[in-house]
């Protein structure tokens, strides 16, 4: 993969130099006509619908995917990848943006923000549900301001140093964001965390909400997720047979379990034999709600009691995307159960609260 320059405005040695990274994603597809269907296609297309980009007072350099996913096809495998890129480009640049489609990006920006430890440069994800060359598209609003918010400083430092999604105005933590919308351009949410930045004339910061600059943090970057997972959204009517099967699938090392409002689930016979089996056969159950806001609060009703005894993992005011990614990341680090418990209960990276 090569890295090409992008012609700016910046001029010196001290200009701030700005990564994009091009995975994929409706920003930069095209119609295709033997298909009828929007495919992905490659970034010198992006600079002649984006002369804006001339204008920008801070270098841009950009390495493109060899081969561009619709992010329906991302994996941890790219995850992986994505975080050796900036490993391998962390000194050279101040800051990356990553333009991904916006379908999988929440558990893509989860994903990195457990896999880049001792981050504090910004990592911002951005995307569009136009692409670029229409001309109604959100997709030049929301590069440019991910570039812009990449590139600021204050005070000699970068304004932001964590995983963020910029869409339609707002910048969200990435671990707390959630694709919640598919027609209309505001797509992300975060319901559990507050808005980090709103770009309205200016963009402006909620500084108490951001995560700390640790001048001293080094980057430290995980390469292994665990891929025996999966996610049981449960619905009243569930049966035995369905749920036996799913924890019995060969080589299963966790679960996130979608539960009822405030982390409640059935107290049929049945199911509470099952949960109590699997968490002694050493199976992770991490407990998520359905509901986008609130949090999961395991014993507050009786039927959530018997999940705080048997060992559940509360997965308090997670998403279902950082919660899925957070196993994978957790199972990869450890094969102890106490170990992998104890990294789900804490904040990896402002997850959960
Ligand atoms: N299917 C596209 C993707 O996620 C949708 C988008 O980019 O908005 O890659």
């Amino acid at each position: 993969m090569k890295i090409i320059k992008i012609k700016t405005k910046a001029d010196g040695e001290n200009d701030v130099k700005v990564l994009v990274i091009y995975t994929g994603g409706t920003l930069g597809m095209v119609y295709d006509a033997k298909s009828d269907s929007l495919v992905p296609f490659d970034f010198a297309q992006i600079p002649d619908n984006l002369p804006e980009m001339a204008r920008l007072d801070f270098e841009i350099s950009v390495l493109t995917f060899d081969k561009l996913l619709d992010s329906s096809n991302m994996n941890p495998d790219v995850w992986v990848n994505l975080a050796e890129i900036i490993e391998e480009n962390y000194t050279n640049f101040d800051s990356f943006v990553i333009l991904h489609g916006t379908d999988t990006m929440a558990y893509s920006a989860s994903a990195m923000s457990y896999l880049l430890e001792g981050l504090n440069k910004p990592v911002i994800f951005t995307g569009a549900q136009l692409p670029i060359g229409v001309a109604r598209t959100d997709a030049k609003e929301n590069f440019i301001t991910a570039l812009e918010i990449a590139a600021s400083r204050t005070h000699n430092r970068p304004t932001v140093s964590e995983v963020c999604i910029y869409f339609n105005s707002l910048l969200l933590r990435g671990n707390r964001a959630r694709k919640h919308e598919s027609v209309q351009f505001n797509a992300f949410e975060s319901e559990n965390y507050p808005v980090l930045a709103e770009a309205g004339i200016k963009i402006e910061y909620n500084k108490p909400y951001l995560k700390h600059y640790d001048s001293d943090a080094i980057l430290k970057v995980h390469k292994s997720l665990d891929e025996n997972v999966v996610i049981l959204k449960l619905f009243p009517g569930i049966t035995e047979k369905v749920v036996r099967n799913i924890l019995e699938i060969k080589g299963l090392r966790g679960v996130v379990l979608e539960t009822f409002g405030s982390g409640n689930a059935p107290t049929s016979e049945w199911f509470l034999k099952l949960m109590k089996e699997f968490v002694e056969k050493g199976i992770i159950i991490f407990n998520v709600s359905q509901c986008n806001g609130g949090r999961v609060t395991q014993g507050r009703y009786q039927t959530s009691q018997f999940m705080l005894e048997i060992g559940v993992v509360s997965g308090a005011d997670m998403t279902t995307e950082a919660a899925i990614t957070k196993l994978m990341f957790a199972l990869g680090q450890s094969v102890d159960n106490q170990e992998v418990k104890k990294i789900l209960k804490h904040s990896v990276s402002g997850e959960m609260s």
